[in-house]
């Protein structure tokens, strides 16, 4: 059988509005201000250009040196992204455009306390969580019973050895917690779509071996997503396009557009998250089905989208 390619892809990278022309509402569930000092108004044109017409905005916790942000090197989520307040404030002036989510960093004494302020404030969600902590540690789990408490989904950044660690027993935390959804994202993550995946390298390549931990955990828990953001995601689903279809078959319920990119261009090779938008156009052709993953998917478990 002749292997996959992107015709569409192709295009995409040399055309600059492909995403636009196709009139769909497509939801972006990762961004961030500030990142990596982008200004705001070329970060609003970015989403323009992508076509994102709604975009949830994932703040960093507080900055300080702890061992959770690897004494401070991880503050702002290792890229300089402002805090809940600043998510906020650029949701207050473009309510159309965005939403928000509120983070702290989960080990403080008062996490609890600013989470629920903000959640009161009308934050839509928790993330996105990287810190060094385990999974299933102390301070994670007071975070997910407030997520419980407000009702609220979890966005975490996998990545081994280094955020959210033990990825493998994150089963018993969706076990635990039944009620609330957890989004995934980052290396780790993506990673394990492959059955054999190895642990320590964070952008594998070439074919995938179906039924890895994150393909069982979608497969099998109600309460698990994923989040197609970020070079990781995009990764995952072009080193193996004969999988992905598949992967994008049966997880079509599951899977949520994000874009997570730095980029002010907003299309091109330059910008990854267009080039996503661009693999679930190819991946999903049926229209009904490219929707969930474009929109619907993320109204379901992300309230007041
Ligand atoms: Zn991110
Ligand atoms: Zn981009």
């Amino acid at each position: 059988m002749k292997r996959r390619t992107l015709i569409k892809l192709s295009a995409c990278a040399l055309s600059p509005c492909v995403n636009a022309e196709e009139n769909e509402y497509i939801i972006d569930i990762h961004q961030h201000v500030n990142f990596h000092g982008r200004r705001n108004p070329d970060f609003v044109a970015h989403q323009a250009a992508m076509g994102v017409s709604k975009t949830v905005l994932l703040p960093s916790g507080a900055q300080l040196s702890t061992e959770s942000t690897h004494l401070g090197r991880s503050n702002g989520l290792a890229a300089r992204i402002f805090g809940t307040g600043a998510a906020k404030r650029l949701t207050d002036q473009y309510p159309d455009k965005f939403v928000f989510f509120c983070n702290e960093i989960p080990d403080l004494d008062n996490a609890d306390r600013e989470l629920e302020k903000w959640l009161k404030a009308g934050a839509k969600g928790i993330g996105e969580l990287k810190f060094n902590l385990e999974c299933d540690s102390k301070p994670m789990q007071r975070v997910y019973e407030i997520a419980k408490e407000f009702e609220v989904p979890v966005l975490l950044h996998f990545q081994h050895g280094k955020y959210n660690k033990g990825f493998e027993r994150f089963h018993k935390m969706l076990e635990k917690y039944p009620t609330v959804n957890f989004i995934g994202h980052a290396q780790t993550f993506w990673g394990n779509i492959d059955a054999k995946h190895e642990q320590s390298v964070l952008y594998p390549k070439g074919p995938v071996t179906p039924g890895g931990l994150t393909d069982r955990f979608l497969s099998d828990y109600g309460n698990m997503w994923g989040d197609l953001s970020a070079g990781s995601g995009l990764n995952s689903m072009t080193r193996d396009l004969d999988h992905a279809a598949g992967f994008f078959d049966r997880h079509q319920n599951k899977l949520c557009l994000g874009t997570d990119c730095k980029d002010t261009v907003g299309s091109t090779d330059k910008c990854s998250g267009s080039q996503m938008i661009a693999v679930v156009r190819e991946m999903l052709p049926d229209a009904a089905a490219r929707k969930k993953v474009y929109a619907d998917n993320a109204k379901k478990i992300i309230k007041g989208l």
